[in-house]
């Protein structure tokens, strides 16, 4: 279950909650050597080493990605965008597979395990910026999140101009908008009815405001319900939001319209949408 903006912002609170203050009295690193080699974790299990000794001072997430600072000058990111858990427990309580165990003291530990590509990474304050993930969602780009920056009118002038596909200006490193993937997109199109081949210099203004407005609601809802359906939290619970549009929509009927769901292949993603609801 991929971890988009709603579901990091959820981990990064409850990991703050749990470890302010909280200093690393040790490190494990599971299997790891095929997302190692995929620049998922860092190549040198050396470089957690430095995480030891260290104290959190904060944890704070922006899009998809969740920085732990140290007050020792370290960084643990972690964005497990297409699947992952991220757990709290009792040290005497760690299961025993996971790519990354810390332990704290006073008898907690957490472990952070990958299903999908996604990044565990020890960084320096200096290397943070060599990070791809932290430089796109730390980034100038809008927060959703954000009431200051994320404001229709900068939305809309964002994406007018823009001839490509309304994916491109929602969804990856040219988006207007950090934190959103495909699972997002394909529910927000849906809310808003707006059919995913369209380009998005041709959306009318009332085509914007309902598209804007889509991504505000989404993204509340998920927060408010715990993540989306299939996501674990920190604490091991799962989340409560179903995908209104998805593939847990395939074969099938729209709930609003009774039409058929269809799925398009768009920008290395499945894409389902209601053809009757979505112009
Ligand atoms: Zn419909």
């Amino acid at each position: 279950m991929s971890i988009e903006l709603p579901e990091a912002y959820i981990l990064s609170n409850q990991m703050s909650k749990e470890l302010l203050g909280k200093e690393v009295t040790c490190y494990g690193l599971g299997d790891c050597t095929s997302l190692q080699n995929l620049g998922c974790i860092n190549m040198y299990r050396s470089d957690f080493d430095k995480l030891h000794g260290g104290r959190i001072v904060s944890v704070v997430s922006r899009g998809n990605v969740i920085r732990v600072k140290f007050d020792n000058g370290m960084n643990l990111l972690l964005a497990p965008e297409y699947g992952g858990k991220v757990l709290y427990h009792k040290e005497s309580a760690v299961p025993s597979k996971y790519h990354l165990k810390l332990c704290f003291d006073g008898d907690s530990a957490l472990t952070v395990t990958l299903t999908g590509l996604g990044v565990i990474q020890a960084l320096t304050d200096e290397q943070l910026e060599n990070s791809y993930v932290y430089r796109r969602d730390f980034s100038t780009t809008a927060s959703p999140t954000d009431e200051k920056e994320f404001t229709f009118e900068r939305f809309s002038k964002e994406l007018s101009g823009r001839k490509v596909n309304v994916k491109s200006v929602l969804v990856g490193k040219d988006a207007v908008v950090v934190g959103l993937g495909n699972s997002a997109f394909q529910d927000i199109l849906f809310r808003a009815k707006v059919h995913p081949k369209r380009k998005a210099s041709s959306l009318n203004e009332a085509e914007k405001q309902a598209l804007f407005n889509a991504v505000k609601n989404l993204i509340q809802e998920r927060l408010k319900q715990g993540g989306k359906s299939q996501f674990v939290d920190f604490y091991g619970k799962l989340g409560g939001y179903n995908a209104e549009m998805g593939s847990n929509m395939k074969g099938k009927t729209c709930t609003k319209c009774g039409s058929q769901i269809e799925s398009l292949s768009l920008g290395g993603g499945q894409t389902f949408y209601c053809p009757g609801c979505q112009k």
